[in-house]
């Protein structure tokens, strides 16, 4: 990964959540929840209890909701400018250029890809399991915020708790899928070992992150399932039940600052 220009950098415990070391020591609020506080979303949930576990979380990072949409696993990106009122739109990427707005993605398993601009307001969160990473849910966020004057150059990025290439193995059918899909990048990131093969998610959404020209690229590399962050994971058997990561900038806070390479 390191020849990708890619930094792997721990995330951070702090309490029941873990942060991007690099989003945060740019003065962005960036993490993701553990299991200790519950499921974030799914089907497992009362949906009462989900929004009450969100609400919470919010006002404890300092923001008055978060933004949901109903994500979909393709890669659709739409803006917000405050938590949409249900139904949410259908996308798997949201972004926006207002501060005191907190971006939400819920996953256990898929990448969660948190995307900021120094020196500005703009911050972005994709959700990318195997269909949203070879459908290039990360590119299209790029794609829709450089025509916003978001200069990639100054954009930074952090890939959050989700499944490694450790305990992510796929099947033939699913392999062909990611070839077809990805290319001669779903070759690169399909990795066959001892006969089995694992699709390594987070070197293909660095990839597309990089060749879209963001500057820097951080991989928390914490597996949701061996990790050892007590995060919820599918192949642990979570079934709907959900981790939540998300990106904001506080209200009457300063603009990230820092070095954006
Ligand atoms: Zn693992």
């Amino acid at each position: 990964m390191s020849a990708l220009g890619v930094e792997r950098a721990a995330w951070r415990r702090d309490g029941e959540l873990l942060y991007s070391p690099t989003l945060t020591s740019l003065g962005v609020v960036a993490g993701s929840t553990t299991r200790a506080l519950g499921s974030m979303g799914g089907s497992r949930t009362p949906v009462e209890d989900a929004v009450r576990a969100r609400d919470a979380l919010a006002r404890s990072l300092g923001f008055p909701g978060v933004v949901r949409v109903k994500q979909v696993h393709g890669s659709e990106v739409v803006r917000a400018d405050a938590p949409f009122a249900p139904p949410w739109p259908e996308a798997d990427a949201v972004w926006t250029a207002r501060a005191g707005v907190l971006l939400g993605i819920v996953a256990a398993d898929c990448v969660p890809v948190l995307l900021a601009e120094v020196g500005g307001t703009r911050v972005g969160a994709a959700h990318a399991g195997w269909e949203g990473t070879t459908r290039h849910v990360a590119r299209r966020l790029v794609e829709v915020l450089r025509p916003e004057g978001v200069d990639p150059a100054r954009m930074v990025a952090a890939l959050g708790p989700s499944i490694g290439p450790c305990c992510y193995a796929v099947g033939d059918e699913r392999a062909a899928t990611i070839r077809e899909r990805l290319g001669a990048a779903g070759e690169r990131a399909l990795v066959v070992r001892d006969g089995t093969t694992s699709f390594d998610l987070w070197r293909a959404n660095a990839e597309q992150l990089r060749d879209e020209g963001v500057a820097r690229i951080e991989v928390s590399r914490v597996c949701t399932k061996c990790g050892g962050e007590n995060t919820w994971s599918r192949r642990s058997g979570d079934i709907g039940l959900l981790n939540l990561a998300f990106i904001g900038i506080k209200a009457g806070g300063k603009p990230p600052a820092g070095r954006p390479r």
